[in-house]
């Protein structure tokens, strides 16, 4: 703290212009940098593109010795490394993409005091020469990036992130900033438990990203519907489409590419020089759009990327949130776009049955699939309803720029096609002691004598053919409604079939009625003309 070399030194301001280039900072930057440099614990919330990194990587030059910097993203941690080396950083990694040669020249380097910045892979830190390692050096802070990573009922968990308590344990004077751009109270919450950070000072930035344009309809024919968001609305532009599996990933660029549209896959299946080679085409060139798992995008920093398009259901908020961030960071309009329909919510319903862990662990899973799919159906404002589920105010309740805004969605009385659909599988549990999923049911419903209603004597059922005042892809409307509401909900056996629900007998017996939002297929591509 004392001493000519210390008062001397540049402060925060100094690097933020003279290193990178910068003249004010933004947003509780300084802020953040000031608490942390003078010593503090921080917490740092902040939407992706708010400028997280510069809140450890200014402290770690301001303060003396070498900032430790725990991130899960090992692919991007030499891009990080040759981006702050570019502007004079002197920065390294450590991870177990390296050589024991490499890791040995780094070691080097932090001894001799020639390293400001180190990115450690967080299963490296509890590794005894790692220990060693740090225990020989001066450190100027640990900073803990992705810190939700840290959390067991979060949507990114990394089991490595548990062990991050002991930089504390072992090294109690030295300043940590943890950082996230996920922020429900639950994550920061136990963010703050396993890492021992109650006496942190919380930053907490606006989640709001007015450029984005959050749009959700339903999903008919994706690549379609696909195509006619980029040729409308963002031709030439750079965009990522998520897709659940590797295969849809692969099956999705192929048709683009086909249609004309510069398109690249990107999963973890793929060869790590071609994932690479993507990547920078992504980063480098204009206007490709990369079709992709959720393996890719965390960490990029590509400020043009002007849509982001979901072709499958996120499994929670957090996770679309995280997603869709990735338009728009250079404030410019963005567009973050979905298309989902029955089919997801019975996948994704599957998958968390299937999945391993234990009841709770499921049960908080469907609370986050349940949380999203209740934002897909909401006829609120989108944006209102994603900051309310971060805990925070959108001023005025209604933003004026996602589809429901735009073009206010009609609701509509479902009770009676809900009791027909309802009570049509109570007959088929009660008569015979079946269960079916949506097609059949609709069949029923629809009065269709296709070979398998005839062969299953299902027509005569009482309810057979008393749904024909809406249309096949209506019923498919409303069976997706009624499972995002909780009035029905898809059985554990693994075959997508549909069960009542505790909430369905209130419908049944006429004690509720049930309002549903009026699918207007492809009303939302319109939203912004129509303003
Ligand atoms: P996050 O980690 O929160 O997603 P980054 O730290 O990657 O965000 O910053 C996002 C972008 O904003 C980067 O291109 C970064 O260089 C830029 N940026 C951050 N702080 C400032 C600032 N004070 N002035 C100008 N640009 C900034
Ligand atoms: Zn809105």
């Amino acid at each position: 703290q004392t001493g000519a070399e210390q008062t001397s030194a540049p402060g925060p301001q100094q690097v933020l212009e003279r290193v990178f280039g910068y003249p004010a900072f933004r947003g509780e930057q300084q802020a953040i940098i000031e608490h942390v440099v003078a010593g503090g614990d921080a917490l740092v919330l902040m939407p992706t593109g708010g400028g997280k990194s510069l809140c450890y990587q200014i402290p770690a030059l301001v303060r003396e010795g070498v900032g430790v910097v725990i991130s899960p993203l090992i692919a991007l941690m030499k891009d990080q490394v040759d981006a702050l080396e570019a502007v004079g950083v002197r920065a390294a990694f450590l991870n177990s993409t390296q050589t024991p040669d490499e890791r040995r020249a780094v070691e080097q380097a932090l001894r001799a005091g020639e390293v400001d910045l180190l990115y450690l892979a967080p299963e490296r830190v509890t590794v005894p020469a790692t220990q060693e390692l740090l225990a020989s050096i001066r450190i100027a802070l640990f900073a803990i990036d992705e810190a939700h990573c840290v959390s067991q009922w979060g949507h990114d968990f990394r089991p490595d992130y548990l062990a991050l308590s002991v930089l504390h344990e072992r090294w109690p004077s030295i300043p940590r900033i943890a950082l996230t751009a996920t922020a429900t109270a639950a994550t920061a919450q136990e963010i703050v438990q396993r890492l021992d950070l109650g006496q942190a000072r919380r930053f907490v930035a606006s989640f709001d990203r007015p450029n984005i344009q959050y749009r959700i309809e339903p999903k008919n024919q994706p690549v379609q519907q696909l195509l006619q968001l980029i040729r409308t609305e963002h031709p030439g532009d750079a965009g990522i489409v998520y897709c659940l599996s590797r295969a849809s990933v692969e099956k999705t660029a192929a048709e683009l590419q086909a249609q004309g549209i510069p398109a690249l896959p990107y999963h973890a299946g793929l060869d790590a020089a071609v994932r690479a080679d993507h990547q920078s085409r992504f980063l480098r060139e204009d206007g490709i759009v990369m079709v992709a798992t959720i393996a890719f995008g965390m960490g990029i920093d590509k400020p043009d990327v002007r849509f982001v398009a979901h072709l499958d259901l996120p499994k929670s908020v957090e996770g679309y949130y995280q997603e869709t961030g990735r338009a728009g960071r250079d404030g410019l309009p963005s567009t973050a776009w979905l298309a989902y329909g029955l089919q997801d919510v019975v996948q994704q319903r599957q998958l968390i049955d299937k999945s391993e862990g234990d009841a709770a662990h499921k049960r908080r899973m469907s609370q986050l699939l349940d949380a999203m799919l209740a934002l897909c159906e909401t006829v609120e404002c989108r944006r209102a309803q994603l900051l309310a589920y971060f805990g925070q105010e959108l001023p005025g309740g209604r933003c004026g720029n996602c589809d429901t805004c735009l073009n206010p969605p009609e609701s509509w009385d479902g009770t009676v096609p809900a009791q027909k659909l309802l009570s049509t599988i109570v007959r088929l549990d009660r008569e015979r002691r079946q269960r079916y999923g949506a097609g059949q049911l609709i069949d029923i419903l629809l009065g269709k004598r296709t070979p398998r209603v005839e062969q299953l004597g299902h027509a005569d059922l009482a309810t057979f053919g008393i749904g024909t005042e809406l249309s096949d892809v209506e019923w498919r409307g409303v069976v997706r409604q009624l499972l995002a509401q909780g009035l029905l909900a898809v059985h554990g056996d693994g075959y997508g079939t549909l069960v009542l629900t505790e909430a369905s007998g209130t419908v049944l017996r006429g004690e509720r009625t049930v309002a549903l939002r009026r699918e207007v297929v492809r009303a939302s591509r319109s939203g912004r003309s129509r303003s």
